[in-house]
């Protein structure tokens, strides 16, 4: 009888979330070069040129792909004829292993996750516990597969209980423009057909953990129904021209994997799942001959991409800047910025906006300032601060006005796009909203000279930071009139792929 140790299982945990947090999968690395490669407006190859240097710098650097390093998910095959080592439960053994990754001291990931989440959302600290998916199979190993999943994209799933007759392609076609680039395009789309509602959701997620194989399959050309509805979604949502970040452009997905499962006669359950731009999975079998070995990747497997700059990139120097200077700029301009600038994002917002509601001063002075929406990872060594790429701006949206209103405030970076009350909101306040690549986190660090807490430091990651910056790369997203690069670019790049 083979018999798992404990601590083999701990490790093989702890090491599988290091390896994913710092190396993307190379089939993933492969068709976003191929993207890259095709990709004809500039604003989404710039984007995807980005997040491929980041990921190269991150496998040298060990450090983390994205400043979201996920929430824990677990999909466990346990052989029936297996015995244990040890006295925790399975559920206690991974997140054993989720706390060692996420309290590394070489490389220490974000603790993300909040219990309580109806009520005082308590980060617990060490980004337990994980979500366990366990499944009995006859035979004598542990299999497991792990991913670290980001919340911006994790947000964008959506459920439908479709009637049978409904067409899945037109739903999905429907739902997508719909989630907004929050989910860090291109990606993959998960989707998980039939069962029961939760079944459909699980079939989903399940799904994007297989390989990218998508230009394998258009070459060879589909052989059942799912790879036909597969190529059909894949076709039509690019077509669609949302492109990296949302900017517009030619690729949307890299890929779609459907998963099914036989369902009641009266229903058609369909789940999608988008997985963005720090796609990080990592499969392994325990035997009882010790921890997994996990090879590390080879850097030659990385493309050679120099980020070629911008020579008409707008300096701009963010300690003496007028509002005057701010409305003169264009939207899907590309702006280095210099100086200093504020970070803040969703508990941060919500204790200002309560403090400016009950007429208290704010412990900070936002006037003819930015704001950076973002939730930096620890620094290590001599960094000065940790991954820090932009989060979803549109959570941020209730908050703007009032923001902009009382505190004086020229403008704010995240990334994606603005809702419509925001851009309102913008155009009547002449400020403007600027967008950093999202899942390029480690590159847009080092842009960081400085970083010091200066308010809110009980809200760990979600302190309010002053960063100095020095040419930090943004794009000009939404312009001080109140128009905006993600409606503009997808509808232009959709005129074009649409008539193809
Ligand atoms: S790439 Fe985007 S969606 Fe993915 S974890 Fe990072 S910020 Fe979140």
């Amino acid at each position: 009888m083979t018999t798992i140790k404990q601590q083999d299982l701990i490790q093989s945990i702890a090491d599988g979330l290091q390896f994913i947090s710092y190396y993307h999968p190379l089939d993933f690395i492969q068709a976003m070069h191929q993207a890259y490669l095709v990709e004809q407006s500039d604003a989404a190859r710039d984007a995807i040129a980005q997040i491929l240097v980041n990921s190269r710098m991150c496998a040298e650097g060990r450090r983390p792909i994205c400043q979201d390093t996920g929430i824990v998910v677990a999909f466990v095959e346990v052989g029936m004829g297996l015995s244990w080592q040890g006295n925790m439960s399975l559920e206690d053994m991974i997140n054993q292993g989720v706390r060692e990754a996420y309290n590394n001291v070489d490389n220490p990931l974000r603790a993300s996750i909040v219990a309580d989440p109806a009520g005082v959302r308590k980060n617990t600290r060490d980004n337990t516990p994980a979500v366990v998916h366990t499944r009995l199979v006859p035979g004598n190993t542990l299999s497991v597969t792990l991913a670290a999943k980001g919340g911006g994209s994790e947000n964008k799933a959506r459920l439908a209980m479709l009637n049978p007759s409904d067409n899945i392609a037109d739903w999905v076609e429907q739902v997508v423009p719909t989630l907004g680039a929050g989910w860090c395009p291109p990606g993959i789309l998960g989707i998980g057909i039939g069962g029961t509602a939760e079944k459909a959701a699980l079939l989903a997620k399940e799904s994007m953990m297989a390989p990218i194989d998508m230009a394998q399959l258009l070459a060879r050309g589909p052989a059942t129904a799912l790879e036909e509805l597969r190529v059909e979604i894949y076709q039509r949502i690019n077509r669609l021209g949302i492109g990296a970040q949302g900017l517009g452009g030619v690729t949307t997905l890299l890929d779609v994997k459907i998963m099914d499962y036989p369902t009641h006669a009266a229903s058609k359950p369909v789940a999608l799942m988008p997985n963005c731009a720090a796609t990080r999975h990592i499969h392994f079998t325990l035997d009882g001959s010790g921890p997994a070995n996990l090879q590390p990747p080879s850097l030659k497997d990385w493309p050679d991409i120099t980020l070629q700059g911008n020579k008409q990139s707008r300096q701009v120097n963010l300690d003496t800047l007028t509002a005057a200077e701010v409305q003169s700029w264009q939207p899907g301009e590309t702006l280095l910025l210099s100086g200093k600038l504020l970070t803040g994002r969703d508990a941060a917002h919500k204790r200002m906006i309560d403090m400016l509601n009950k007429g208290e001063k704010l412990p900070v002075d936002f006037h003819n300032r930015f704001i950076y929406y973002v939730g930096p990872v620890d620094a290590v060594r001599d960094e000065v601060i940790g991954p820090a790429g932009p989060t979803t701006a549109t959570r941020m949206d209730k908050f703007t006005d009032t923001l902009l209103e009382k505190t004086g405030l020229l403008g704010m970076i995240g990334k994606a796009e603005r809702g419509p009350a925001a851009i309102e909101s913008i155009k009547k306040h002449k400020a403007v909203y600027m967008i950093a690549t999202g899942g390029a986190a480690y590159l847009v660090s080092k842009a960081i000279r400085a970083a010091r807490v200066v308010a809110f430091e009980d809200l760990g990651m979600e302190a309010i930071h002053e960063f100095e910056v020095e040419n930090m790369p943004v794009t000009l997203a939404v312009d001080s009139k109140g128009s905006s690069v993600h409606q503009t670019g997808p509808a232009h790049w959709q005129r074009i792929l649409m008539k193809k």
